[in-house]
């Protein structure tokens, strides 16, 4: 058994806002692949990144052209970011999703800090002190939680020319209320609680430009040297790789645009999937789920 990873790490990533916002250091959450199969003599761990499967050769091709032969593939390659078919946006504001990611984020917000310490003129300096998050589903929430905890409580006290106390986190949501995957009166309640920290919540508010002096939503601009976004999803190209086309990057089974495959309502993968998930069917996968 081959297992090919192009890093060398098991990363556990639902506490990466923690590792981000400096709660906790990255050996917390990530260990050495190899660490894994260490007893099981017939493994063979890889760090390599692959950027081709040819099914007919059953090879899989590394970026440097080597081959790997193989009898049985699987393909787990997780989830990456969607930029909504903007690609200038990463460079402004980074996703979270790997530690490399969380990284970069937490030098963004200690150098806002630092940087508002320096600022002599008013108006830039509450835009380093202004946070944006980007979506307001659960690494949203944490997300923004954190920095008004951070700006209230860690770093109260810490600096000269402000009041850390006085720094602005704004949560920006496109739907009609925080965590919409969960029952609305936790939704409720998980808005009550962010608003107690301190988080400003922007709902029905879909962000249509970010450049690296803040975002806009609409005709609205919110001056921001920092913005984060937690909002987007799709799978990663795996239809780039050849032999691997869109349409079939399961086995068989149908992907929409962002490369999510449907399922059936018993959560497996349908037989003759040959057309797009709809909402309706996700939404039925869900209940579904739920119920069992
Ligand atoms: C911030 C955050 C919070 C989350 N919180 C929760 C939560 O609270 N509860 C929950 O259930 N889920 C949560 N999730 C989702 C959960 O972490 C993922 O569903 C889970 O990690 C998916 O596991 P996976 O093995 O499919 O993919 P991953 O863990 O993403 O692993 C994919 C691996 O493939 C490797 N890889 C990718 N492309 C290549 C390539 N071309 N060549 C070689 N290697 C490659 C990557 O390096 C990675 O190690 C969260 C995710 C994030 C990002």
């Amino acid at each position: 058994m081959t297992v090919i990873d192009r890093t060398n790490q098991h990363l556990f990533q639902p506490p990466l806002y923690q590792v981000a916002t400096a709660g906790l250091a990255a050996p917390a959450i990530a260990a050495p692949v190899r660490h894994v199969p260490a007893r099981q003599k017939n493994a063979t761990v890889l760090m390599a990144h692959v950027v081709g499967i040819d099914t007919g050769a059953r090879t899989v091709q590394l970026d440097d052209g080597q081959h790997i032969p193989y009898v049985e593939l699987i393909v787990a390659t997780g989830a990456t970011h969607s930029d909504f078919g903007h690609d200038e946006w990463q460079a402004h504001a980074p996703g979270l999703k790997t530690l490399e990611d969380a990284f970069d984020i937490r030098r963004r917000i200690l150098v806002a800090f630092e940087q508002a310490e320096r600022e002599p003129v008013d108006a830039a300096r509450a835009a380093w002190l202004t946070f944006v998050v980007i979506g307001a589903g659960a690494t949203g929430v944490e997300m923004a939680g954190m920095l008004a905890e951070i700006a209230r409580r860690t770093l109260n006290g810490e600096f000269r020319r402000f009041d850390s106390r006085s720094a602005r986190v704004i949560l920006l949501e496109g739907g009609p209320r925080v965590l919409p995957a969960f029952p609305e009166d936790l939704s409720a309640r998980a808005r009550a609680q962010l608003e107690r920290l301190g988080v400003i919540v922007w709902l029905d508010s879909r962000v249509t430009a970010i450049d690296r002096r803040g975002v806009e939503i609409g005709g609205t601009r919110i001056d921001a040297r920092t913005v984060i976004r937690a909002a987007g999803v799709e799978a990663p190209p795996r239809s780039r790789w050849a032999a691997m086309p869109r349409a079939t990057s399961c086995a068989g089974c149908a992907a929409n645009r962002r490369g999510r495959s449907a399922i059936a309502t018993t959560a497996r993968w349908p037989r003759s999937a040959a057309r797009p998930p709809s909402r309706s069917s996700a939404r039925s996968s869900c209940r579904a789920i739920r119920r069992a």
